[in-house]
């Protein structure tokens, strides 16, 4: 698996070989490209790590959603555990779910918690039909724009979070998990609908990063 180096990597988008910023956020400086503030990957997405994926996803190795958050895990900086109030992840749409009988980020991030002792809380519903997969990096930021809405909880589930003073992340910071950064289309969707829905600021955490 290859790592990325943490120290070097472009901490906007994630890129490995970035030093602080790569040369896409450079010439992106001065407007926002993305909606989440920072990001961080683990690993480049290399033919085993790739293979390691497909596996937990689509052949049901579920086992392997302990490892995944370890490495998540490891390479969250401290000022990010400080800095955040709740995890939570880009959902799997209806129809995956069907398939895969299971939220396959979900269930890394419901790992992760436990490592990190931040709560794990389902904020975002993935809308059907908006496969990302096998489309230019053009089609998927205009794909991307209707992919997500915010959960509406039940009405008991909403008083429980009220009265803890939070309901739906709202103005909270908050890390959201996803399996691969591909060109930020789909955690950029993801993170815009959070900051419409209330919350105050979101970075991403992948376990790979293409590029
Ligand atoms: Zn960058």
């Amino acid at each position: 698996l290859t790592y990325i180096n943490q120290a070097t990597s472009c901490r906007y988008c994630g890129a490995p070989y970035g030093r602080a910023l790569c040369t896409e956020c450079i010439e992106r400086e001065g407007r926002r490209a993305f909606s989440f503030s920072e990001a961080r990957c683990v690993f480049e997405l290399s033919n085993p790590l790739r293979r390691l994926i497909l596996a937990y996803k689509d052949a049901n190795e579920r086992r392997l959603a302990e490892y995944f958050a370890r490495f998540l895990a490891t390479a969250l900086p401290l000022e990010w555990r400080l800095w955040a109030d709740a995890l939570t992840w880009v959902p799997a749409d209806q129809h995956a779910l069907r398939q895969r009988g299971f939220d396959h980020v979900g269930l890394i991030v419901r790992h992760l918690a436990v490592l990190t002792g931040l709560p794990a809380r389902p904020l975002l519903v993935k809308l059907p039909g908006t496969d990302q997969r096998g489309l230019t990096r053009a089609q998927r930021f205009q794909n991307s724009q209707l992919l997500f809405s915010p959960l509406e909880r039940p009405t008991e589930g909403r008083g429980q979070a009220e009265a803890h003073g939070h309901p739906q992340g709202r103005g909270q910071n908050i890390i959201l998990v996803d399996d691969v950064l591909t060109t930020g289309a789909t955690l950029d969707a993801a993170a815009a609908c959070l900051l419409a829905s209330g919350t105050a600021d979101v970075r991403a955490l992948c376990l790979a990063r293409t590029w």
